[in-house]
């Protein structure tokens, strides 16, 4: 982090001393889910545990990019922290199946090459991110599932882990919450609150990447798959167009394929990155009667963050120093 820091300020200072607005080499961005978070529910110690656990995984891919690292690195260290960190709906602190156990799904994509990996239903491998990009890097398909996904990372030498080790306290009083609404009232809000991370970024080669994980949804049927680890559903890059990870009720992300629904109408519809992600969340999205957002970022480093809920947590950094760390409103763009 202090790291970091030195590094910033002597992005900011030499663009200071060339009298130049300094011209964007990266840019990283994140969320951590969307959902129904308002302020008024929200404790502030709950709030400052987001925004720092945000700003840890903002520094950590800032970090590897400013040092002039690719984009899929940063992407993957950055989602890694948050699937490490239990407010966030990944890895450890993901929610849990009907069954109580936690299953989940990530994916990955490269913008530069258009290699995507992605695994789904790992019950035991501690950062399903970093099983995506292996899947990605150095195996000839694309989505593993189940004991064979968990036994692929195993393989390639990933930290395995007990199932028990993703549980935490929150969730399983979410899960018993759900299992018996009667007795308890008072958790709705929590429940509906979704908490899959995501990370998009464009390197000082000009290359997007983008990766997205989460638990998929609390209570779910053990067995289903979200559209995280669907590529065209969840996660989408190419160096064409853009970069996005998504967030929300997965089926309808599914089924109305948002990721790619961007890229297309950059591509084909010549929409702007702004234009085509507002469509997508704020028409297609809404229209078909689903709930979530997303992060999309192009190769000239403009940012797009839509969401149709009362929140999404969502963070970016640019080399020129901007930043911002978002929970609540404006859902046009987030910014
Ligand atoms: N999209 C995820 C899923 O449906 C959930 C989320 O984003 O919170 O599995």
């Amino acid at each position: 982090m202090k790291n970091f820091r030195l590094i910033m300020m002597s992005l900011l200072f030499s663009s200071c001393l060339s009298g130049q607005v300094s011209k964007l080499d990266f840019v990283l961005v994140i969320h951590g889910g969307a959902g129904a978070i308002k302020q008024s529910e929200m404790s502030p110690e709950n709030e400052a545990l987001y925004r720092a656990g945000l700003q840890e995984a903002l520094d950590a891919g800032a970090t590897i990019l400013a040092g002039g690292g690719q984009a899929e690195d940063a992407v993957e260290a950055t989602i890694r922290l948050m699937e490490d960190n239990p407010m966030f709906n990944a890895g450890r602190g993901a929610v849990l199946t009907n069954r109580g156990t936690a299953e989940l799904d990530a994916s990955f994509m490269s913008g530069k090459s258009n290699k995507a990996g992605s695994v789904a239903g790992v019950k035991t491998v501690r950062h399903p991110i970093s099983a995506a990009r292996r899947v990605m890097d150095s195996s000839v398909h694309v989505m593993f599932a189940g004991e064979g996904a968990d036994q692929f990372a195993a393989e390639k030498g990933l930290e395995i882990v007990e199932n028990s080790f993703f549980y935490t306290e929150t969730r399983l009083q979410q899960l018993r919450a759900l299992l018996n609404p009667e007795e308890n009232e008072n958790t709705e809000p929590l429940l509906k609150k979704h908490g899959t991370v995501g990370c998009v970024a464009l390197d000082k080669s000009g290359n997007l990447a983008a990766g997205t994980s989460t638990g998929g949804m609390m209570n779910k049927r053990y067995g289903r798959v979200g559209d995280a680890p669907i590529i065209g559903a969840g996660t989408y890059a190419n160096n064409r167009t853009c970069a996005v990870s998504c967030t929300g009720h997965g089926e309808y992300f599914i089924r109305n394929v948002i990721a790619y629904d961007v890229s297309a109408l950059m591509e084909y519809g010549q929409k702007t990155l702004q234009e085509a992600a507002d469509y997508v969340i704020h028409h297609k999205l809404s229209q078909s009667g689903g709930t979530g957002g997303l992060i999309a970022l192009d190769r000239e480093g403009n940012i797009a963050m839509p969401f149709n809920t009362d929140g999404m947590f969502r963070a970016f950094i640019k080399s020129n120093g901007e930043t911002g760390i978002e929970i609540y409103g404006n859902p046009t763009d987030g910014k």
